[in-house]
């Protein structure tokens, strides 16, 4: 590899998602030189809801943002998996997992969490506009190539900019995203009519509802179906058509879907990617769902990249030598997300499942689940230090 010609900065970052601007703040916080791109050309904040479970709370509070995000969160203290009929089939104790962790879960809407991330940033160190198409490494930097016809030259690269990113594809042909095998409309609504105060998730033979109370009375609603990847007779469905869909579902599904204006539908094919094998890659690291997308069956895509931005800052502290700061990441950072991408892509398996009997089996092995047994997966995820993990 050549040696680079000029530097422009000591770090760039790609991608002004969650993890591309939480990582900005970080950097701030020992005023590191840096610059952010973000291919955007305003960041308005868009999607719908997630929900921010204790280690993402966690990792909020290591980055000193956890009070603040309190405030735009909406308090989650419970959460059910229902039936099509709104029985229930499994209500895990997240008043326990709280008390044992001492952090609460919260739901909030992915814009309010990108709006305030972006808040925190001094706006010289954000360029929007910048869409990244390739990159050249070299022995002691990183050139970025934009679509505009621009370039950078940093000596450490960041790469946040999602599942689809194009420069993991770059550095890493193989890792282009995979389909699940079921498509998902979102949305927020008003809350008013309906007056949602818990959170549930309802697996039926028709697909499954998921549906969340965020502050300022509004709620945050999503519907998975399998389906073909990129069905065109999904991508131009309807209100109407989901209402029909799901009609049959129990209370206030119907409702909440006949309170959604077709303009608020945001409608995609649920992708991941398979587990990599390494996250540095000498002078350039992957974080947040550029390095490790999941299914959002475990709600653990957000809540991962602010895991990943606690630790790098942390192992930036400890090694000043950034390139093995970037494999100490790894380290720590490697078998948990794949536990969580493996796991989530089975449940998501199994919550799709659409035949009467396996179902029939399924939710009567899960309404006799001891509840510790119905936690384990969040046990195993949050009785893990993430700070510690090797
Ligand atoms: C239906 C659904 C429900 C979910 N629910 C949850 C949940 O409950 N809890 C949870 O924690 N997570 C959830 N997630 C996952 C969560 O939304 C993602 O994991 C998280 O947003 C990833 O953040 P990120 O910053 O890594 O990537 P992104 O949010 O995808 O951000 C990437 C950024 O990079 C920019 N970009 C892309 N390409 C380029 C380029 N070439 N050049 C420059 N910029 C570029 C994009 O414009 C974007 O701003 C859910 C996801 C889905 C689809």
């Amino acid at each position: 590899m050549p040696y680079a010609q000029t530097i422009d900065s000591e770090f760039a970052i790609v991608g002004g998602g969650v993890a591309g601007l939480a990582m900005a703040i970080a950097f701030q916080q020992p005023n590191r030189d840096f610059i952010l791109f973000e291919q955007a050309t305003e960041l308005k904040g868009i999607g719908a809801g997630f929900g921010l479970a204790a280690n993402a709370m966690r990792a909020l509070d290591l980055l000193g943002l956890r009070s603040e995000v309190e405030q735009i969160g909406y308090y989650l203290n419970s959460y059910h998996i229902l039936d099509a009929h709104g029985q229930l089939l499994v209500a895990p104790d997240t008043q326990a997992i709280s008390e044992k962790y001492q952090q609460q879960n919260f739901a909030i809407h992915r814009a309010d969490l990108h709006l305030f991330l972006l808040s925190k940033i001094e706006n010289q160190k954000l360029q929007l506009g910048k869409k990244a198409i390739r990159l050249v490494q070299h022995t002691d930097a990183v050139t970025l190539f934009f679509e505009d016809g621009t370039q950078h030259t940093s000596r450490f690269l960041i790469i946040a900019d999602g599942v689809k990113s194009p420069l993991r594809q770059q550095l890493i042909p193989a890792s282009a995203p995979r389909y699940s095998g079921y498509t998902c409309w979102r949305a927020t609504i008003d809350n008013a009519q309906i007056s949602l105060d818990k959170g549930t998730e309802t697996w039926g033979k028709l697909g499954r509802f998921g549906m969340t109370p965020l502050i300022h009375n509004r709620i945050y609603w999503y519907a998975c179906v399998n389906s073909t990847p990129n069905n065109l007779l999904y991508r131009d469905y309807t209100i109407n058509d989901l209402w029909r869909h799901f009609g049959s579902y129990h209370a206030p599904i119907p409702a909440i879907l006949r309170q959604t204006k077709d303009n608020d539908l945001i409608w995609n094919d649920i992708i991941d990617i398979q587990p990599l094998k390494h996250l540095a890659y000498d002078n350039i690291l992957l974080i947040g769902d550029a390095g490790h997308a999941t299914t959002p069956n475990m709600g653990q895509g957000a809540c991962q990249a602010l895991e990943d931005v606690a630790v790098l800052r942390d192992a930036l502290t400890l090694e000043k030598n950034v390139r093995r700061a970037f494999l100490s990441f790894e380290k720590r950072r490697l078998s948990r997300t794949k536990y969580i991408t493996d796991t989530s892509k089975r449940i998501g398996e199994i919550a799709q499942w659409d035949k009467s009997f396996p179902i029939a089996f399924r939710n009567r092995l899960m309404r006799l689940m001891p509840a510790r047994l119905a936690q384990k997966n969040l046990n195993k995820l949050l009785s893990v230090d993430f700070m510690k993990t090797t």
